[in-house]
């Protein structure tokens, strides 16, 4: 065996091999019925642990019974956060009928587009992404019904409420769960990445994976929270980290208080209420409990875990979250759409600043030279390569779907990564955002970390742009603390001050109002390229 694969060994042994949809209803109904399992805080709306199996076994009576669906059957979730996702997700897995889960935010190009990736026969939407869909409707024909979450006075609209097939199936007691035998190939869900290097791509994410995740959840020593922990859940739920939070949620028992969009006073104010315990979060919701003078007003003493995912967690800001909350860690989470699982986990005892954490169970890692392809040692950089229970490949796309794999299966994430002598892992930077300085690789990451150390500096982002002497040279785009002046040398300087300099802001600074960011708050520097 090659030494440089790290691999930790997988704890599924005691996890039946049955589908997930089997799994996941087991797991339900060990619950007690009462139980909250989302509570949608604007709304006031509950969802008991009890609903979610009844009306998830009556959906999909429904669903196969009077809409038709059958095994490997397309359905599509377009909506704002709220329980009924779920409700329909638990239906699909019942059925192995795959559900393509997508942003609600989608234009109406961007909706016909990626419902005609996945030819949905049954699409869920909201009111919302209602008025987008009668748009694109007529085109997309294979759709042969829309379910409407939200109640609607208009009956005009051809569309079957969402309460009605919740209803009467027959209470589940003669429901069949379709079987899954072949877990590796079957697929579960279509979860589109976030398109921060390119167009968002259609992810199938397979049974077994979703097996291999729930090993996971139920590890104390990664997730070590009693079951039915309070945690506060803003994070889209069309996104990888949003939806594995859900299962997460399903899984243990967690009351899980559902937010569609984030409001600073009112996410502080529901951890206060709620008396949450636990929460997951992107970087940029790190960056405002590290700053918001806002925390100082609120009692969130009940916090006791803090998980971050989705993209970089900048060191200091790390470092004042674990300050501000006093806890002794924020548990890192390393992951991608492709791998559908957790893979770096900051440990539970050993947190070491700036590292993502270690492998977690189930998964092997190596960091390969993007030139040579070779497998470096500890302390090398070089890309990360993961293999596990991965996603079956992009839908419809076999193009990329070669291309993502290398020939001994591992998935190339496309992040430059190493590890320490103790496995301790690292992420560099992405392979597509490294700026070409001369023969350097400059890692736009490391100018930014240094950038938000700067007092006047309140966000940062750093692209190349490309230069025929040199390469590419590092441009900042910086958005100035309110009421600070800053200019662009004293910025240049600065950064100057610390960093070598193949690092160093050759391409200058570009002052701006704000960094473009996704719905996780990656930072879109394609649309930076764009601007230079
Ligand atoms: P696309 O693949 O469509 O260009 P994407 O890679 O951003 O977009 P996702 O699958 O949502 O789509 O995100 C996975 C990526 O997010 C990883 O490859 C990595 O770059 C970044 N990422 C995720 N978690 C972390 C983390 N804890 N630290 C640093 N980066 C992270
Ligand atoms: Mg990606």
């Amino acid at each position: 065996m090659d030494t440089k694969i790290i691999s930790v060994a997988a704890k599924t042994s005691k996890i039946p091999l049955e589908s997930t949809g089997k799994l996941l209803f087991d797991r339900i109904s060990t619950f007690e019925n009462t139980a909250v399992a989302f509570f949608e805080v604007k709304s006031g709306v509950t969802c008991t642990y009890g609903n979610l199996a009844i009306n998830s076994l009556n959906l999909a009576t429904n669903l196969r019974n009077s809409l038709g669906i059958v095994k490997n059957d397309h359905l599509a979730i377009i909506s704002e956060n709220s329980h009924k996702i779920w409700v329909a997700a638990l239906a699909g897995l019942y059925l192995a009928a795959p559900f393509h889960l997508l942003n609600p935010g989608f234009t109406t190009y961007e909706l016909k587009k990626y419902l005609m990736m996945s030819e949905p026969k049954v699409v869920f939407c909201s009111k919302q992404v209602l008025l987008k869909l009668q748009v694109v409707r007529d085109e997309c024909t294979f759709i042969e019904a829309v379910v409407l979450f939200d109640d609607e006075d208009d009956t005009s609209k051809d569309v079957i409420p969402y309460k009605d097939l919740i209803q009467e199936g027959c209470d589940g007691k003669c429901f069949e769960m379709e079987e899954v035998d072949d877990l590796d190939n079957q697929v579960a869900y279509i979860a589109n990445s976030s398109g921060t290097t390119g167009l968002p791509k259609g992810v199938m994410v397979t049974h077994a994976n979703l097996r291999l995740n729930m090993s996971h959840v139920i590890d104390r020593e990664l997730y070590p929270f009693e079951d039915n922990s309070v945690v506060l859940h803003v994070i889209p739920f069309y996104h990888v980290h949003g939806c594995g939070v859900c299962y997460c949620g399903l899984y243990r028992g967690l009351k899980l208080l559902v937010m569609d969009q984030f409001e600073p006073k009112s996410y502080l104010h529901n951890i206060q209420e709620h008396k949450v315990s636990t929460l997951f979060i992107v970087p940029t919701l790190a960056d405002f409990l590290a700053n918001s003078p806002l925390l100082d007003t609120y009692d969130l003493s009940s916090v006791e875990q803090i998980y971050s995912a989705a993209a970089v967690l900048k060191t200091t800001t790390h470092q004042k979250v674990l300050k501000r909350f006093n806890i002794k860690s924020v548990r890192q989470i390393y992951g991608a759409t492709e791998i559908g699982v957790a893979v770096f986990m900051t440990p539970t005892a050993s947190f070491k600043p700036g590292s993502t954490g270690k492998i977690t169970p189930g998964l092997s890692v190596k960091i390969v030279d993007p030139a040579t392809g070779e497998s470096l040692g500890c302390n090398q950089s070089g890309e990360i390569c993961v293999k596990t229970a991965t996603m079956k490949g992009y839908l419809n796309d076999p193009e990329n779907t070669r291309t993502a794999f290398d020939a001994d299966g591992f998935v190339r994430t496309g992040d430059v990564g190493y590890y320490d002598e103790e496995h301790h892992f690292y992420i560099v930077d992405r392979l597509k955002d490294l700026i070409k300085y001369k023969a350097f690789q400059v890692p736009p990451l490391e100018i930014e970390e240094i950038l938000l150390r700067h007092p006047g500096v309140g966000d940062a982002a750093v692209v190349g742009k490309p230069d025929e002497r040199y390469g590419e040279l590092a441009v900042a785009f910086v958005v100035r603390v309110e009421g600070v002046e800053v200019e662009e040398s004293e910025v240049v300087d600065f950064v100057a001050k610390y960093l070598s300099v193949e690092k160093r802001l050759h391409g200058g600074v570009r002052f701006v109002r704000e960094i473009p960011r996704n719905g996780v708050g990656k930072i879109l520097r394609k649309e930076l390229r764009e601007l230079l």
